[in-house]
């Protein structure tokens, strides 16, 4: 089934990508095995996914003890700065840094352990009251801020869009997110990259691929339901 479900996901990929004239490689499907088995993650290594996307801290820790090495963990929850110290050298990318307060734990634990982090600021592109984020408006000064961390690199910006009957709905918030980081690139900020843009999610990562997305995160889709 994982199989199957992950050759149709890579599909619509590549078909939105064309649509869209953006070449199919530069976007990379991250499966999103929150609260599914290693069983089922090495199902979908065996298809040869390598990136894989977790929100808590303590089952992305437990499952890289035991998983191949060459795997890279995307941790895309919400991070408390208490977990920082444990996941800094294990997560491949932070997708989820929305404050000045987490991105200066992370360098502080990034320094003890001699690591470099790459990061993602997380933007809630319709300020949805029960997501985190930081607002359109304050995300170049959080990026300024975070990008004098020495330890900690800015690769791009994430968000996670409403729930909405049809992806098209979401579109507004895409493309929005993709002005956003064309703009604060245009700043030439130094330490900064504006060359990820992680959004997407089972309901809507074709739109997203539409919309420039370099990562999009699926789990329903590919996993079945939680
Ligand atoms: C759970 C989760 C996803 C995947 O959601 P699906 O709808 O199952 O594809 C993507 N991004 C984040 C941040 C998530 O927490």
């Amino acid at each position: 089934m994982i199989k199957e479900n992950l050759n149709a996901v890579r599909e619509n990929i590549r078909l939105a990508a064309e649509e869209a004239g953006r070449d199919p490689g530069d976007v990379t499907l991250i499966a999103v095995s929150k609260t599914k088995p290693v069983s089922m993650i090495e199902e979908a290594y065996a298809c040869g996914c390598l990136d894989f996307g977790e929100n808590r801290v303590q089952e992305l820790c437990e499952k890289y003890e035991v998983l191949p090495k060459d795997i890279r963990w995307h941790l895309i929850g919400h991070l408390q700065r208490n977990k920082v110290k444990y996941v800094v050298d294990k997560a491949y990318l932070i997708h989820s840094v929305d404050s000045l307060k987490l991105a200066q734990e992370i360098q502080k634990e990034a320094e003890k352990k001699q690591v470099d982090v790459n990061i993602l600021i997380e933007v809630n592109m319709a300020d949805e009251e029960s997501k985190f984020g930081v607002s359109a408006k304050e995300a170049e000064d959080l990026v300024r801020e975070a990008a004098k961390l020495p330890n900690i690199h800015i690769q791009g910006l994430m968000t996670i869009a409403p729930i909405v009957e049809k992806p098209e709905d979401n579109a507004v918030h895409f493309a929005n997110l993709k002005q956003l980081s064309v703009d604060i690139k245009r700043k030439n900020i130094d330490n900064v990259n504006m060359n990820v843009l992680s959004m997407g999610m089972t309901g809507d990562y074709g739109q997203a691929v539409k919309d420039g997305a370099t990562y999009v995160r699926v789990g329903t889709g590919i996993f079945g339901e939680r």
